[in-house]
């Protein structure tokens, strides 16, 4: 079969791979549409390290070919999500409640991390029963593909941001997980929900994800134009959604006492992430940082359809770029390169 792989650091290409051997409680899966990640770009710069010949992707959706002999809710031919994070679901750390961390830190990143990922003509998914879910009649690949992960660590980044209902929330940055974010914030019930951003045209898909003003930080002091929104008093909520020093130093400052830093970035570089003293009240000012990964499971993947289903939220305006998986090549450019206000590139296989 076709996959798209990383052959070394900064090098991608295509090349032909065995098609995947099923555990008795694994499915394969037939991929129909998959998205391209900024994490997919790390991985391929070196952010997990050396690799050979890694399958990348982890976001997809597809039809399931073939399944173990344990598996029980899912046949051939079901149209199904199959989330970014794949967890083992016996491990300690999902019995203790965080799925995400199973195998160790960050062990429920599978794809293009640990195995093969997604771009490819067909991938394998362990313990099928609880890491796809069926995707109503309703949905289509193109919408149902972003609750994979986008739809997923943004609202993440809302849930752990313990909202009040009617408060304030700051959003750091508007790509995709930060649109999410912005989504899920107003899902959440946010009163007021402020995106930063400089990039027009992420302003713009900001306002259509519920943003009720845009701070650009090209054109004023962020930490000042929060604070006057806010009477003064900072944020409830400030979600991280970039992963840089000065994003997180940002979201410390702007957040009132007794409020949450809640991070869904990525920080790549560097030893340490600092936190600014004063504005964390010197240690003591009640300030809750929360961190996660992309939550996974077949429970929370039938919520977000769900949400997308009854039109709560229209992943669908993330899309900027569509290719076939023949023109990966190209795709993975625009996307690697941030070429042309890229949002999100979607691949049709
Ligand atoms: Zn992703």
């Amino acid at each position: 079969m076709k996959a798209f792989v990383m052959h070394e650091i900064g090098r991608v290409g295509f090349m032909e791979k065995p098609v995947p051997d099923l555990g008795p409680g694994d499915a394969l899966i037939r991929t129909t549409r998959a998205l391209i990640c900024t994490s997919d770009s790390h991985t391929v710069h070196g952010g997990i390290g050396p690799r050979e010949n890694l399958t990348l992707g982890h976001e997809a959706v597809g039809v399931v070919d073939s399944v173990g002999s344990e598996v029980k809710d899912f046949r051939p031919g079901d149209r199904v999500l199959v989330g970014a994070i794949t967890p083992d679901w016996g491990d300690p750390a999902s019995q203790n409640g965080h799925p995400s961390q199973s195998g160790g830190p960050l062990g429920g990143f599978k794809f293009a991390n640990s195995k093969d990922g997604v771009f490819a003509e067909l991938f394998h998914v362990n313990d099928a029963d609880a890491n796809l879910a069926k995707i109503p009649d309703g949905i289509s690949d193109e919408a149902a593909v972003y609750c994979a992960d986008m739809l997923s660590t943004g609202f993440m980044g809302a849930e752990h941001g313990n909202i009040p209902m009617g408060g304030t929330v700051a959003v750091l940055a508007q790509g995709p997980v930060g649109l999410m974010a912005t989504a899920g914030a107003r899902l959440r019930g946010a009163g007021l929900v402020i995106g930063v951003e400089a990039v027009p045209s992420r302003q713009k898909l900001a306002r259509t994800y519920g943003a009720d003003e845009i701070v650009d930080f090209t054109r004023e002091d962020v930490v000042e134009r929060i604070l006057e929104l806010t009477g003064g008093h900072g944020v409830d909520t400030a979600i991280e959604a970039l992963g840089a020093d000065v994003t997180f130093q940002t979201a410390v400052k702007v957040t009132k006492p007794g409020g949450t830093i809640s991070n869904t970035g990525y920080f790549g570089e560097g030893e340490f992430v600092s936190i600014p003293r004063v504005e964390w009240g010197v240690g003591m000012a009640d300030k809750t940082i929360a961190s996660g990964l992309c939550p996974g499971g077949r429970l929370r993947m039938e919520r977000l359809l769900r949400v997308v289903e009854n039109g709560r939220v229209d992943p669908s305006h993330l899309t900027t770029h569509e290719f076939s998986f023949d023109d990966m090549e190209r795709a993975f450019e625009v996307a690697d390169k941030k070429l042309e206000d890229v949002v999100k590139v979607m691949i049709s296989f």
